[in-house]
């Protein structure tokens, strides 16, 4: 070799390879190796539970038995995950209490299973992204029931099919894993119910599968048995046959006594259906007064009477039987800012966990912070812009600083404002350490080499050198690199152990 070249390590390692292939005499040595053992023939039934999850399933019914939680405890608990709607934390609360108050007193007494009670069916109405799904996860993990969402359009949209507003009930089941009796306890959360609505002003005529939509809920919603096998479905009627031997015997039915149902919509255009019916009898007692155009929707939809809702196109007996009903409001910037900085499911926490997996940690400013929620609340797609907007600001800095030297960094309106901006700064200020981390890299190479093929690679410094200059470009890993070039050696190796 010339003294001129400098060596290139991976025609080095290749040649040596090479040599080492050709020479029979060389020994390579093995790292032990585990494989996984094989499977056993009879794996256990999907339906059979850990020990831990069988705990939790205790526990959870233990919580529904001794329901003991007051409705201030339930607002309590939203508070530290929901901002703002107060009034549907209220609300929420009693109903939430009084339903497993009386599931409760039905354990402790099925004869009081026979006094009449009618179940707190639930409206919520509200704009997208303003907590309504939110606040319903919440109070079941608070609880500690299974829950399910489902929208009510996919219902509408297929025409009616007596099973299909059954199979929420059969998702209970799975949610539960098959646990009949936690799942009787559930919630379920019908999202998009104003779609069903069939609108009989102005048209005349109604929609005839959503009124069919509308009476089977009903029906769901009072007291019936699903049954949990659905005729149509080939996985359930496997299942249902593999069960069959099962230890624990599985109810093939399950009753919706129990189940507590939600339902939401974001009723566009029943404001203003509300306003004009209250601004027309504004002389009466309740007129919002004529600068009424500014107050939040929610504010009339939580006036809405039986009958705006029978207008709007629903059946009377439905709508009739949905006594309990609140709105949530639209949220403001302000609100927005205060998502992202007090809530604790904050999203802004799931970046902080996603960035801490790589060992990375940040701080966001308070006008960062505000920045966010400006631009989220120009979305008016509630807290979900805070989502896109979040996305755009940290998209490449988490492909990016994974690759880097880079274990902290600062949000600031800066930042929000031109996020590509911010991270070339960041980078270039920390360019004089990439070096180690390709350094870390070529180690990490080695040691999942080693771990997946059972050989060891030692680098050379000069060899660590010439690879970390052999890089193309700035953003060109030294762990592509190698995959790439030495993706023939374990097939070499093995060859040389086989000999
Ligand atoms: P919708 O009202 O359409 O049901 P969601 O409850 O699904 O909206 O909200 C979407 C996400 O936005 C939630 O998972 C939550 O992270 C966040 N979010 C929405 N509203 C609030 C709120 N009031 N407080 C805290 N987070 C919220």
């Amino acid at each position: 070799m010339s003294d001129r070249d400098p060596p290139n390590p991976l025609e080095e390692l290749q040649k040596q390879l090479q040599k080492m292939i050709n020479n029979p005499n060389v020994k390579v040595g093995m790292a032990p190796f585990s494989a996984t053992p094989p499977t056993e023939e009879d794996p256990a039934s999907p339906t059979d539970k850990t020990p831990e999850a069988a705990e939790d399933r205790d526990e959870a019914l233990d919580r529904v038995r001794n329901f003991q939680l007051k409705p201030r405890e339930v607002h309590a608990y939203l508070d530290r995950y929901v901002i703002r709607q107060d009034e549907a934390k209220k609300v929420l609360s009693v109903a939430v209490c009084d339903h497993y108050n009386h599931v409760r007193r039905c354990i402790e007494d099925p004869s009081y299973a026979a006094a009449d009670f009618n179940k707190a069916n639930i409206l919520l109405l509200g704009p997208t992204g303003v907590g309504k799904t939110y606040l319903i996860k919440n109070i079941a993990k608070l609880i500690g029931v299974p829950f399910v969402k489902a929208d009510a359009t996919k219902f509408s949209e297929t025409g009616y099919v007596g099973s299909d507003v059954e199979d929420m009930i059969r998702d209970l089941n799975k949610v539960a894993s098959g646990d009949g009796e936690l799942a009787q306890y559930g919630i379920v959360y019908i999202d998009e119910i104003d779609k069903i609505a069939g609108y009989s002003s102005g048209t005349g005529g109604k929609d005839v599968s959503g009124r069919g939509v509308q009476i089977n809920l009903l029906k769901l919603m009072e007291d019936t048995e699903v049954n949990l096998f659905s005729p149509t479905d080939m996985m359930a009627q496997m299942q249902a046959m593999m069960s069959m031997g099962n230890r624990r015997k599985q109810s093939r039915t399950l009753s919706t006594k129990h189940i507590l149902f939600i339902v939401s919509g974001a009723f566009d255009g029943l404001a203003e259906d509300i306003k004009k019916r209250i601004d027309s009898g504004s002389l009466g007692f309740g007129a919002l007064g004529s600068e009424s155009a500014e107050i939040d929707p929610a504010t009339y939809l939580n006036r809405a009477e039986t009958r705006d809702f029978i207008q709007y196109g629903f059946e009377p007996e439905f709508i009739g039987r949905i006594p309990v009903r609140v709105a949530c409001s639209q949220l403001n910037e302000n609100d927005l800012a205060q998502i992202l900085t007090t809530s604790e499911g904050s999203i802004l926490s799931q970046y902080q966990r996603d960035f801490e997996g790589y060992g990375i940690s940040f701080d966001i400013t308070a006008e960062a912070v505000q920045e966010v929620a400006k631009r989220a609340s120009i979305q008016e797609t509630g807290a979900r812009g805070l989502l896109t907007v979040l996305e755009t600001v940290f998209r490449n800095f988490k492909y990016a600083l994974p690759s880097t030297a880079i274990q902290s960094f600062e949000v600031t309106q800066e930042t929000v404002q031109d996020p590509d901006e911010t991270l070339r700064q960041l980078k270039d200020a920390n360019r004089h350490l990439q070096r180690d981390v390709h350094k870390s890299d070529i180690k990490r190479f080695a040691q999942n080499f080693r771990s997946k093929h059972g050989h060891e690679l030692l680098f050379s410094d000069s060899a660590i050198d010439s690879l970390i200059d052999s890089l193309p470009d700035d953003d060109a890993t030294v762990y592509t690199l190698l995959e790439a070039h030495l993706k023939d050696f374990p097939h070499g190796l093995a060859i040389i152990c086989r000999n």
